[in-house]
């Protein structure tokens, strides 16, 4: 496995997981639109619930009607296409509404965590962090993803918090540790456009994450930034 490959080099000191979850949807953007339907959050998540073969087969076996789950989704999607379900509807309400797409997703859960337990026991004694914050602080679980569950398999979350104040960076930490059990959270800055535009704010907000003993911040990302965010970095990092 490659986490096991890697750890066992030895020259890393950490491995990072990014997206290793059910993630879906637009959230990174597309260049050319290729959805001419408003699918609201609600509508996006649905559309991104997988039904491949072992997903479906995971929930089958866990006793889950997963043909009227799948004919669920699928109309619901249609329904939020026509107008006929509001596309601004809550997920979290919407499946509260339908109990047995509820199961669906818990089985989801549980066959991540028994895969991040997989990755632990294959990184050994190397610490392994897993990203959070997709699609957005506090709505992990619309990737598959319980903090707490996942949080007994990883050393720690990172969470980047692209803001453009220190007051917003502080409640997209405060909200995903709020879900998190002892599990360290590193935040992650952008110290450039589109999220902050001068070393002035980056300071403030390291200042701000001192303040509230996070462990580790880090800056998406070197190969990426102008020169003149180095230098932001640099002075915030004194
Ligand atoms: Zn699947």
């Amino acid at each position: 496995m490659l986490v096991h490959d890697l750890a066992t080099r030895g020259i890393f000191e950490r491995i990072e997981l990014e997206t290793f979850d059910y993630f879906y949807g637009t959230g990174f953007g597309w260049h050319h639109q290729k959805i001419h339907a408003e699918l609201g959050t609600l509508g996006e998540f649905l559309f991104g619930v997988c039904f491949c073969e072992h997903c479906r087969a995971n929930a089958a076996d866990a006793g889950v009607p997963v043909k009227s789950v799948r004919e669920t989704v699928a109309t619901t999607v249609d329904e939020i296409i026509t107008g006929d379900v509001p596309s601004t509807l809550s997920p979290e309400r919407w499946v509260r509404a339908h109990p047995a797409v509820a199961d669906y997703l818990a089985v989801r859960e549980r066959t991540l965590e028994s895969l991040y337990a997989d990755l632990a026991s294959a990184a050994g004694d190397t610490p392994i962090g897993s990203y959070v914050g997709m699609p957005e602080p506090g709505n992990e679980w619309l990737c598959g993803v319980d903090l707490k569950r996942l949080g007994t398999h990883v050393d720690y979350y990172c969470l980047p918090a692209y803001e453009s104040s220190p007051d917003a960076v502080l409640e997209a930490y405060h909200t995903v540790e709020a879900l998190t059990s002892d599990v360290p959270v590193h935040v992650g800055l952008l110290p450039g456009q589109p999220a902050v535009h001068d070393g002035e704010t980056l300071e403030t907000m390291v200042v701000a994450l001192r303040s509230v003993d996070v462990p580790r911040v880090s800056f998406y990302n070197y190969g990426l930034l102008p020169e003149q965010s180095l230098d932001w970095i640099e002075n915030a990092s004194e």
